[in-house]
């Protein structure tokens, strides 16, 4: 798979950002480059979504907090049966939401 999902970087301060901001939420600087998120991290918390609009095909998501080694904190689907909250995770991108024909791509953790 060569998707790929991206945050920002602000270009004046450094701070690292994930979705992305028009404006840095740090010092507001619009000065922003993309930055590729991949990496290990660690589960900082997750929980599991039942309310879910009706054209979602999936029952439940689980979604989780993960601190990468970056420091950068980013949210993304867990794609893991025994979640532990401090568990070594890495990032990948696959689909998080299939509706009829229609896939959405975005960020996804799975164990080491
Ligand atoms: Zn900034």
């Amino acid at each position: 798979m060569d998707e790929k999902v991206y945050g920002a970087r602000c270009k004046d301060c450094g701070k690292e950002m994930y979705p992305a901001h028009a404006r840095c939420p740090e010092c507001g600087s619009e000065n922003l480059e993309p930055l590729e998120i991949t990496g290990e991290g660690k589960v900082l918390t997750y929980t599991d979504l039942y309310a879910l609009p009706l054209d979602y095909e999936q029952r439940y998501l689980r979604l989780a907090i993960v601190e990468l080694d970056s420091g950068l904190r980013a949210t993304g689907q867990l794609l893991d049966e025994k979640p532990k909250i401090g568990k070594r995770v890495k990032t990948t991108v696959g689909v998080v939401r299939k509706s009829g024909d229609r896939k959405t791509h975005g960020l996804q953790f799975v164990p080491l």
